[in-house]
């Protein structure tokens, strides 16, 4: 009886959620032949709960962004204290409040070297396009009006407003026509870099961006020195170094930004997701004190660009609450030591599997890769990682597969508060899984 009332409101949803929601980054088709997979209603700790009464493991922290897991009350009672003292007010030209104040202060001490200064937005696709019209700003203040371009990698992501999905390395994100200029990709060496510097000339270009471990294109971490030499490419050359720390940024990779790895520190920083784990959306660019220092004295009117929810209080105050949970509870401790036991799992499952031809991540973020034929390189006719995925939903794992540019890849991310018991049964679901699937291609 309560399966079936279940079964009726699922119903019921799926056919409203086809006639009127409009859902971000889906296949119009697939959404209309096959309605929602899951209709979420609850979400506790590393689990989510679905209407029709199934519970799966966020393996991938929703868009890895839950990053102190799901469920905690404080900061809903963050967001509702903030509400009712001051749900809104403006933060453009000299207006401000308390919470964006302490915000601000709390990523610059958290930043490393002289990042000192946050500008707010709701996400991380306005982050970006604040730092791509930000450097662009402060190459003109300089009367460098030529240096406008910016350089992006291939694989990586960067969201999907104009500028962003301008800036994003994974063709299919950019299948619009007429997208912004000025936008130039490169492969991860820095022989290509270096060559494209001197194709371009150094005195058009304005900025170099890249993701400290590229996410959504495929969790590729970065090849050996490759920041510590962009570090200095950049400053040979006048560009600006941008680090979209918007997956990394607040303890993803077990460091408190994904740079920290890397003993890089880089002009600008794009942050969002972790920021508040998801309870509310808010984003930001933090600008290092040199460039603030310089913006100062050679600015001679507004800076006008500002959303209006640029430093929302409620957002603020949630991301307050977020930090102050992640610091309390020691989870990028958590994550060091959950991400030991997670990396292991992958290396375990691939000695396992003859097709895994790579593992690749850190701290809680990694991936799996798939061939055919590791020893040729040869792909399945067919991705596998979609039908793993699939696969391992029917165990209660939620993950993701990537499959762009060719790739075949299994990618997996769980909330910070994971403990060791839960992350052996991520990696033996995705271990019975594959063996089902590849057994079914056999
Ligand atoms: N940058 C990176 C590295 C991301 O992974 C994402 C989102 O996945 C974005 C930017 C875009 O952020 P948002 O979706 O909040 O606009």
């Amino acid at each position: 009886k309560a399966e079936e009332t279940m079964e009726m409101k699922y119903s019921e949803l799926a056919e409203l959620d086809k006639k009127h929601f409009f859902h971000p980054t889906t296949s119009f088709k697939q959404q209309q032949a096959q309605g929602p997979k899951f209709i979420f209603t609850e979400g506790k700790g590393i689990y989510l709960k679905d209407v029709r009464g199934k519970t799966v493991i966020d393996g991938l922290s929703s868009l890895w962004n839950v990053n102190i897991g799901h469920g905690r009350e404080e900061l809903g009672i963050a967001a509702m204290k903030q509400m009712k003292q001051l749900a809104f007010s403006s933060t453009f030209a000299t207006n401000s409040h308390e919470r964006v104040i302490e915000l601000a202060e709390k990523v610059a001490k958290m930043a490393p070297g002289d990042l000192n200064m946050t500008f707010f937005t709701s996400g991380g696709s306005e982050a970006n396009d604040t730092a791509f019209k930000t450097v662009r700003h402060y190459w003109q203040l300089k009367g460098k009006t030529a240096k406008k371009k910016i350089i992006t990698r291939n694989k990586s992501y960067h969201g999907v407003s104009m500028g962003a999905s301008s800036a994003t390395g994974l063709p299919a994100f950019r299948a619009f026509p007429s997208l912004a200029p000025d936008f130039l990709y490169v492969d991860s060496s820095i022989e290509d870099l270096e060559r494209l510097i001197a194709e371009e000339g150094a005195d058009t270009i304005a900025a170099f961006v890249s993701e400290p471990v590229q996410g959504s294109g495929g969790v590729n971490p970065p090849p050996e020195d490759y920041f510590k030499k962009i570090r200095a490419l950049c400053d040979r050359h006048d560009i600006l170094f941008i680090a979209d720390e918007v997956i990394t940024g607040f303890g993803r990779t077990g460091t408190t930004f994904g740079m920290n790895n890397y003993d890089t520190v880089p002009d600008i920083m794009v942050i969002a997701k972790g920021i508040t784990s998801g309870y509310a959306p808010l984003g930001g660019m933090v600008i290092s004190e040199k460039l603030k220092n310089e913006l100062i004295e050679l600015s001679d009117g507004v800076f006008m660009h500002g959303y209006t929810y640029s430093g929302h209080p409620m957002c603020c105050a949630v991301a307050l609450e977020n930090l102050r949970i992640i610091e309390d509870e020691k989870l990028i401790e958590n994550v060091q030591n959950m991400g030991d036991e997670f990396q292991k799992g992958f290396k375990w499952l691939a000695d396992k599997h003859d097709v895994i031809s790579d593992t690749r991540g850190i701290g809680l973020l990694g991936a799996v890769e798939i061939m055919k034929d590791k020893e040729t390189k040869t792909r399945f006719d067919e991705p596998v990682s979609v039908k793993v995925i699939e696969e391992a939903l029917n165990h209660g794992l939620l993950g993701r597969s990537i499959i762009y540019e060719g790739q075949d890849t299994l990618a997996f991310a769980p909330p910070f508060c994971i403990n060791k018991e839960e992350v052996e049964t991520v990696i033996s679901i995705i271990d019975k899984s594959m063996t089902t699937v590849l057994n079914q291609l056999k």
